[in-house]
């Protein structure tokens, strides 16, 4: 198994090159290593490494492993990119540092009634569900703009951006550019979009974020929710 700290240098080495050709800022793309179904032992070499951007996508999962992570780096980012239920939403607040899925107004109300309660202000975005997948996920596109006026001006809640996870057996970037421009026509700037399999793609198309798993840790053997 190649070490994850190499990997992760590669990576960055690839956005830094999809940043320059199209015209954009390395250091405007943040790269999330993606560490769901990984232990500690995996994590820290990162961590050692000066790697900073952590994400998951199952709160239970993290609340076992990042509480002692955290201590390695005063400086970390938990980023959630997995679903959230409301009862969750106490022990999220506490943990993450970003969260990537707000995807229905009850969670955007128990977001801010938890950060009210807690005085910790997260950056949120919001879930699209670009390919109107049932299974998945996220706001309709053509809810887009009325879930983001209810979370902005009837919850007061700050939004980072939108995040889309595209249907596995379409071409990606379709998906990328439609939420673009959702987020572009609601003033919206982070856009967190882009997996191991096309996260220069999503460079190329403007992504702020992108959350690299497997290109990083290898190849997950545990099944992820
Ligand atoms: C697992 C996961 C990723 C990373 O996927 P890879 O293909 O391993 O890079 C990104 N985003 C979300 C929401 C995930 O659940």
């Amino acid at each position: 198994m190649t070490d994850p700290a190499t990997c992760i240098a590669d990576v960055r080495s690839a956005i830094d090159r999809a940043a320059s050709t199209a015209d954009r800022d390395p250091a405007s793309i943040t790269l999330i290593a993606i560490s769901k179904t990984f232990g500690p032992d995996r994590i820290k070499p990162v961590i050692d490494a000066g790697h900073r951007h952590f994400g998951e996508n199952r709160v239970q999962e993290s609340l076992a492993k990042w509480p002692d992570l955290k201590s390695e780096a005063s400086d970390l980012t938990l980023h959630l990119v997995g679903p959230l239920q409301s009862n969750k939403a106490r022990e999220a607040v506490a943990l993450f540092d970003v969260i990537h899925s707000v995807d229905r107004p009850k969670i955007a109300r128990a977001l801010k009634d938890e950060m009210d309660r807690q005085g910790r202000k997260l950056d949120l975005f919001v879930q699209i569900n670009t390919g109107e997948e049932p299974q998945k996920a996220g706001i309709v596109p053509a809810e887009a703009d009325a879930f983001l006026d209810t979370c902005r001006l009837d919850l007061g809640l700050g939004l980072k951006g939108l995040m889309c996870i595209p249907p596995v057996d379409d071409h990606p970037a379709p998906h990328f550019a439609l939420l673009a421009k959702i987020a572009a026509r609601n003033g919206l700037s982070g856009l967190s979009m882009g997996m191991s399999a096309d996260y220069e793609e999503a460079i190329m198309l403007g992504a702020t974020h992108v959350r690299v798993g497997s290109a990083i840790f290898g190849a997950r053997t545990a099944k992820p929710a």
